[in-house]
């Protein structure tokens, strides 16, 4: 049921990568919408699909990858877009934020330059007052204005992430994907980045679909959580309902597998056994293998 108001609609997404081993089914009838200024946490642990949905919106995945299901932005089929339009709304209607900032950016090119390309590609700007905008971007994220003038290899780690977070806001998207901003991060730095993602969400109404496999970061970032288990989501709904009161013994066991600050990561997840191959899903619930309650 289309609603003139949403940012990002799924309907019943699947999305299935071609290989040499066969059919990987990596997204199996995903229903999803975002209203503008909304929180979505999309979570799960590594393999569930949630780089896939995230790619599948902007058409990002491999050629040869069949998708199917509805991807609407602004209410508009993105599988219908021709490339003009396809190339217009990536960044200005929907920005990406990748893991890993160091792969994302240049290593031979100021940081500066690179977000004044960015804005000068998608925008009718002038050289002048793009430059004045990446002054006000980096500040935005919470770095001096002579950090423009950088070249990556320079910056922290979480200092490349903000000026990745400051490439997907030049344009001023409506929507912006997160996909495991902070996991390379450490936990101090992680906590900042947090933060400034949620100042953002709020001051400039931005709609946010925020991923990671840890779902003790969405507890302050998001309104709503969905939790992705094998290419579906197992449950959805209200971040404290969802956490507090989880429906769905996959959530219950993610959520028993949250570590205390100081814990190691390898530990994060406890429950047993792993997560079928996607080659091979058993029918019905596809955690009944591992569910303690099966
Ligand atoms: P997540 O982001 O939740 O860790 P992904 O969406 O990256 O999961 O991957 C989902 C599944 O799709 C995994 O089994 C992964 O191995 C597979 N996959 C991802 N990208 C490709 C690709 N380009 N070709 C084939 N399989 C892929
Ligand atoms: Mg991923």
């Amino acid at each position: 049921v289309a609603s003139a108001m949403s940012v990002l609609e799924l309907h019943d997404l699947h999305v299935t990568y071609r290989t040499d081993g066969g059919s990987v089914p990596a997204v199996r009838g995903v229903n999803l919408s975002l209203d503008t200024g909304d929180t979505v946490g999309l979570a799960g642990e590594s393999g569930c699909g949630k780089s896939t949905i995230a790619g599948a919106v902007l058409r990002l995945l491999p050629k040869g990858t069949e998708v199917s299901g509805k991807v609407l932005l602004d209410g508009e089929d993105v599988y219908a877009m021709k490339p003009g339009r396809l190339r217009a709304v990536r960044w200005t209607s929907a920005a990406i934020v990748f893991q890993g900032a160091l792969h994302s950016l240049n290593p031979v090119r100021r940081v500066g330059l690179q977000i004044e390309e960015a804005i000068l590609l998608h925008s009718q700007q002038s050289a002048r007052s793009a430059r004045i905008r990446v002054g006000e971007l980096l500040e935005k994220v919470g770095l001096p204005a002579g950090q423009a003038e950088r070249y990556p290899h320079q910056l922290s780690g979480g200092q490349r992430q903000r000026v990745l977070i400051a490439l997907a806001l030049a344009c001023e998207p409506k929507l912006l994907i997160a996909d495991e901003p902070t996991t390379a991060l450490d936990v101090m730095v992680q906590a900042q980045v947090l933060r400034l993602l949620e100042e953002l969400q709020r001051e400039h109404g931005l709609s946010l679909l925020f991923i990671t496999h840890d779902l003790s970061v969405l507890t302050h970032t998001c309104d709503r959580v969905a939790v992705m288990y094998a290419g579906r989501i197992a449950e959805i709904g209200p971040v404290a309902e969802v956490i507090h009161r989880p429906a769905h013994p996959y959530t219950v066991g993610l959520m028993g597998s949250i570590p205390a600050m100081d814990e190691e990561r390898e530990r994060l997840l406890q429950i047993d056994g792993a997560m079928p191959r996607l080659s091979a899903i058993p029918a019905g619930c596809a955690f009944n293998p591992r569910c303690p309650q099966a």
